[in-house]
């Protein structure tokens, strides 16, 4: 449709166009702030989609704002732990949802603003399928039961506060997860545990029963947030994959590395050991987005990232 004069016209006044602007952008930095905002204005106003209208408890959606600029603030309502990563003129972040989430709809909020003008609020929705999570009912012993004392299970929140409050600025992973050691899963995602007759919560990982000494290996790329022997959860080991997803292996009889370490996808972090609260040697692996556990299989199934890079090519702009 263009010849090559019209690209040249084009060429030029782009160029002129762009040399006001850096003449505006830098006079404007000193001394007429506002005025240089007004001029940054995107072309076209910033929206937002979802990659799923239903989504089962346990499992994650990707939130797409296209057509954001870089200095833009994105908000959810209510605030979660979504780390919104800048992928060409959109921005991509993950929500994981609650096992403990009710069939139904649910629905977040999203504000982009630019500064203190507000340039898009919209709640938007997705369904939570009905599933059924399995019950299991544990008998503790003395020895167990102190391991379980309230105050001890603060001293160890204190501690996953301050791992998971470290992320990486973006996804430290390039290839898809794998499973950290090999052996029989003897307790599924989301089940239901009773211990001794009262309900004490939801699995939030998976358990797979191995020998002690069994190596353990990071399911992925990240930096190690938290190497410590804590009361419930006995020798911890959480990777931090950037993108607000962690990786946490619990019950360990050995930890091999350091906090702030970073570890390769399938490299050993430690070996199966059944310390903390705990009935045999075991590995508890959970998956976390924005603190949230997710079901560990559908990360093994499906690399988040392939699904964030398919929701963003059904609309690339050409
Ligand atoms: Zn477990």
């Amino acid at each position: 449709m263009f010849g090559v004069r019209s690209n040249r016209h084009w060429a030029a006044g782009f160029l002129s166009v762009l040399f006001m602007f850096i003449l505006l952008g830098v006079s404007g930095c000193a001394l007429w702030p506002e005025v240089a905002y007004e001029k940054e204005e995107p072309a076209a106003p910033p929206s937002v989609r979802l990659s799923h209208d239903e989504v089962e408890p346990g499992g994650y959606l990707v939130i797409t704002v296209d057509d954001v600029e870089d200095e833009h603030t994105i908000r959810l309502h209510p605030a979660g732990p979504v780390q919104f990563v800048r992928r060409g003129n959109s921005a991509v972040g993950l929500l994981g949802i609650s096992a403990a989430a009710e069939p139904g709809e649910q629905s977040v909020g999203v504000e982009v603003r630019s500064g203190d003008r507000m340039l898009l609020f919209e709640h938007h929705s997705w369904e939570v399928k009905a599933r059924e999570f399995p019950t299991q009912h544990l008998q503790t012993t003395p020895q167990m039961r102190e391991t379980r004392r309230s105050e001890l299970y603060e001293e160890d929140r204190e501690h996953y506060r301050r791992a998971y409050a470290e992320t990486s600025d973006g996804p430290l992973w390039e290839e898809d997860f794998l499973q950290p050691t090999e052996g029989r899963i003897s307790t599924e995602f989301g089940v239901v545990r009773y211990v001794d007759g009262e309900i004490s919560g939801r699995h939030s990982g998976l358990d797979i029963a191995a020998p002690t000494g069994t190596p353990v290996k990071a399911t992925n790329r990240g930096i190690v947030r938290l190497a410590a022997h804590l009361n419930a959860p006995g020798k911890i080991v959480i990777v931090d994959h950037g993108m607000n997803v962690h990786s946490v292996y619990m019950h360990l009889s050995r930890i091999s590395v350091k906090e702030g370490e970073m570890v390769e996808r399938g490299e050993e972090i430690g070996e199966v050991g059944s310390t903390g609260f705990s009935t045999g040697p075991h590995l508890h692996w959970t998956m976390s987005i924005g603190r949230i556990p997710v079901c560990p299989d559908l990360i093994l199934e499906q690399d988040p990232l392939q699904i964030v890079g398919d929701v963003l090519e059904e609309d690339m702009p050409r």
